[in-house]
């Protein structure tokens, strides 16, 4: 074996090595990024293939969060107001306040 294929084949590992480095890193970012949004981490299967981890990758970044059901531990669109598997009411669970209805004072007095 020459010193040049041995050269060669270092560089040809360390390129593999780089590229599966960043491919992995997109994928386990894309993971957090759909657990963040409480959206199925499944969908990284697609990402076996690099086309499938860049369209996954964009569909999930596309993709609006999820909030997860107390009670049924389900997913429902952020603007629920009840759980669509159980009926878990989200508004008695984190009750909207209204803004204070402070006595309204006009600028110039009185
Ligand atoms: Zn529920």
């Amino acid at each position: 074996m020459r010193a040049d294929d041995v050269i060669g084949l270092v560089i040809g590992l360390g390129i593999i090595v780089v590229f599966l480095t960043v491919y992995i890193g997109l994928i386990v970012l894309g993971v957090k990024t759909a657990q963040r949004k409480n959206r199925s981490p499944h969908w990284f299967w697609f990402a076996v293939h690099p086309v499938g981890l860049i369209i996954t990758l964009i569909v999930m970044a596309a993709l609006s969060p999820l909030k997860r059901c107390p009670r049924c531990a389900q997913t429902s669109p952020q603007g629920a107001r009840l759980c669509g598997f159980c009926g878990y009411d989200y508004m008695a669970a984190t009750p909207y306040a209204p803004p204070p209805q402070g006595v309204y004072v006009s600028p110039g007095g009185y």
